[in-house]
């Protein structure tokens, strides 16, 4: 049996359902939104440890939910669930801030093998978890799993909280996208390379970081990244 309390936001009858079943009977606790209004007011009442998001909501978008949560600094895991799983959309729901992208139909064991991925890594087992790393004005602190910029916390995801982390306990070494992916994600299946270069590409606008001439996370070209303490 699994713990935690996931919030639905979907509005397909049957698949509200199906879900609500699947999850239960894993242990979950399910609470449900079936538009964005509701959607927007069950984020901000916050009792819920991830959110599947559908993308397509009567009242708008689920990409406006997804936003203005990672704008209110609500970090919390996201899995966005859509039917429209075209290129352009994942990368756009990735570099909104979603932490993970299914697209329908989906098979119920992948489903709940990336929830459960989701909470783990949220719940804290980050590699390289140690003292605090300092670079410029920037602090890495795995006790609270948090980035500060000149003491502020910065509105990180939890994808890009780990891949920094990892980044940040590899100085100097350079990693390919490919071992990102498996280190960061967990899984290399179904996930661009593209993945990484968005929350790479993300990350730096965060930490201040030039992409034109990054300090600290630095590109190798055709191979992947590099951090620079
Ligand atoms: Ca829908």
């Amino acid at each position: 049996m699994s713990e935690g309390r996931i919030l639905l936001v979907e509005d397909e009858p049957g698949l509200v359902l199906t879900l609500t079943d699947l999850l239960a009977a894993e242990g979950y606790a399910v609470r449900h939104a079936g538009d964005v209004p509701s959607g927007a007011a069950a984020i901000a009442a916050g009792d819920y440890d991830l959110v599947l998001l559908d993308l397509m909501l009567p009242g708008g978008s689920g990409m406006d939910l997804l936003r203005d949560m990672r704008a209110a600094g609500n970090d919390r895991p996201v899995l966005v669930l859509t039917a429209r799983a075209s290129v352009p959309e994942r990368v756009v729901g990735l570099k909104l801030g979603a932490d993970d992208y299914l697209p329908k139909p989906f098979d119920s064991m992948e489903l709940l093998a990336r929830i459960e991925a989701l909470l783990r890594r949220a719940a804290g087992s980050v590699a390289g978890a140690g003292g605090i790393t300092r670079f410029g004005d920037i602090e890495l602190d795995p006790d609270r799993s948090e980035v500060r910029r000149s003491g502020r916390a910065l509105p990180l995801t939890v994808q890009e909280y780990r891949l920094l982390a990892f980044l940040a306990a590899h100085p100097g070494k350079t990693l390919s996208r490919e071992r990102l992916l498996e280190e960061v994600w967990g899984y290399d299946a179904d996930v661009a390379s593209r993945t990484v270069d968005v929350h790479v590409s993300s990350l730096r606008q965060k930490l201040g970081d030039d992409p034109n001439r990054p300090r600290w996370i630095v590109t190798v070209r055709g191979f992947g990244y590099r951090f620079e303490s």
